[in-house]
């Protein structure tokens, strides 16, 4: 039998109620697939663990983790802690030092939901958006002057290294001819950001050179996120830098059926490090507590899980097996229209699972 070793933070929020979810969709899979046992240990590392010892994990967080096979992760935030304390302290350092710098998004609209963009079928809607995940924008790097002045200013250094940019751009090229996809989009903004972005522009180009039987557009990111909305049949892979990626990708979700329906993973293609998937959206303090969350982007992200275990007709299945709900259409939370709860959702998928185990 086979043991993987995986590490559950749930979090703040929303995080521990699809949380929840998530792990009885991990049960049954593992008591039905019969070949693999998964070795869970959890953390309470959120706002609640940061308000009580002044950190979102211990010091040696870490050195924890970088032995689990994989993460999984739901939702941290909480309006008593900054926003920037939660996601510095805790998921930007997973990302980084496990070198997860490939920040892999489907764009995928499901079957038995509808766009809200009118005109677009399930073909239309059907990409992947690919985001550096470890420098960038969100690169620590800047400061701010003379505060509380009028001569008050700050500054926030973007990035990019030959490196880091040759490594994601890479990677998206591998994922595109791996998976016999024609057009690469690359999200740039060249025009105006005349350093980072011609950088970026140079070394999609270099790498393109590589792949002639994939087709290279590189777009504005204001045009990219326009086309989003007009015509998301145009894309097949998009890579783009961590904040326009970051961008791109809510923008994305929004486009099939809201932020419930987004998940993600956060890989470390060597497999040096563990890598983590979670849900594209954050804790929703809003509708905590409520028992109302959509649990389908952490349900996704167990399938994205198992995939990258090399179990990818189990993936393959919980994505039927959500489909499949949704066709039906008699379970849906309030953000589908419905007035299902979070476990209403995880139960009816879980049935569907079962008959397809
Ligand atoms: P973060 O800064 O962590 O991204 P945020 O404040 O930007 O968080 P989210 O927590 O992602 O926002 O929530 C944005 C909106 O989407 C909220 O109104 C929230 O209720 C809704 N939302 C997010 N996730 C879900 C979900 N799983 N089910 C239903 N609604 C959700
Ligand atoms: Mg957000």
């Amino acid at each position: 039998m086979k043991h993987h070793s995986l590490a559950v933070i749930p979090g703040d929020g929303i995080g521990p109620e699809i949380m929840n979810e998530a792990m009885k969709v991990l049960q049954l899979i593992e008591e039905m697939h019969g070949g693999f046992k998964f070795d869970i240990q959890s953390f309470n590392w959120n706002c609640e663990y940061y308000l009580k010892h002044g950190k979102m994990m211990p010091d040696n967080g870490m050195e924890i983790l970088k032995d689990f096979d994989v993460i999984l992760f739901g939702a941290v935030g909480e309006p008593r802690v900054p926003d920037h304390i939660s996601v510095w302290e805790l998921i930007l350092p997973i990302r980084k030092t496990f070198e997860q710098y490939v920040n892999m998004r489907p764009i995928k609209l499901l079957k038995g939901l509808e766009s809200p963009l009118r005109h677009k079928s399930h073909d239309d809607l059907d990409f992947v958006v690919i985001r550096e995940n470890t420098e960038g924008e969100y690169s620590n790097m800047g400061g701010r002057l003379h505060q509380n002045t009028p001569y008050e200013i700050a500054v926030q250094n973007n990035v990019f290294t030959r490196y880091g940019t040759e490594r994601i751009v890479k990677y998206a090229y591998e994922y595109a001819s791996c998976h016999n996809v024609k057009r690469l989009t690359a999200a740039t903004k060249s025009n105006a950001m005349n350093h980072s972005m011609t950088f970026w522009d140079d070394i999609v180009k270099e790498i393109s050179q590589q792949y002639n039987t994939i087709e290279t557009n590189l777009y504005h990111i204001d045009a990219l996120a326009a086309y989003f909305v007009s015509n998301p049949e145009k894309f097949d892979v998009v890579v783009a830098s961590n904040l326009f990626g970051d961008i791109l990708t809510d923008l994305g979700a929004a486009i099939v059926g809201g932020l419930g329906l987004a998940p993600s993973g956060n890989i470390n293609p060597e497999q040096k490090y563990p890598s983590m998937f979670e849900p594209i959206h954050g804790s929703a303090p809003d509708i905590a507590g409520k028992g109302i969350a959509n649990p389908i982007a952490q349900i996704w992200s167990v399938g994205m899980m198992m995939d990258h275990l090399g179990y990818s007709e189990l993936n393959h299945l919980i994505l039927e097996s959500i489909e499949n709900v949704l066709v039906d259409g008699k379970v849906r939370t309030p953000d589908l229209g419905g007035t299902a709860t979070t476990s209403d959702m995880g139960d009816a998928i879980l049935e569907r699972l079962r008959t397809l185990l």
